[in-house]
């Protein structure tokens, strides 16, 4: 007999879920491979994120489990993914999104 010891995720530590600013713009793409996504889908997804209630219950969920893909708390959680936290993103290029000031320092 095989016994598993995975811990499933509970109803409660999911709830926070329901107050995600991503839950509104289900037209970026917060689960697609970083490759597949453009620079201003990652500034748009990471804008939202810092304005985001559950920024700091995301960010704790994302680490627990040892997520290993798509958009969690401001940053990507492939291995993959470009840096967004360089010298060249010093800068707001999009003006008027809410600022980028906080970019890569959100998890
Ligand atoms: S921090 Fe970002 S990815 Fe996490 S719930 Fe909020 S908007 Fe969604």
């Amino acid at each position: 007999m095989t016994t598993t010891t995975t811990r499933r995720s509970r109803a409660s530590d999911i709830n926070w879920m329901r107050d995600g600013a991503c839950l509104d713009r289900a037209d970026l793409p917060w689960i697609a491979d970083a490759e597949q996504t453009t620079t201003w889908d990652r500034l748009a997804m990471s804008t939202l994120c810092q304005g985001c209630p559950v920024l700091t219950d995301c960010a704790g969920y994302a680490t627990r489990q040892k997520v290993t893909a798509g958009f969690w708390a401001g940053q990507h959680h492939d291995a993959d993914a470009p840096n967004l936290t360089g010298p060249g993103w010093a800068i707001d290029p999009l003006p008027g999104l809410g600022g980028l000031g906080g970019l890569g320092g959100a998890a």
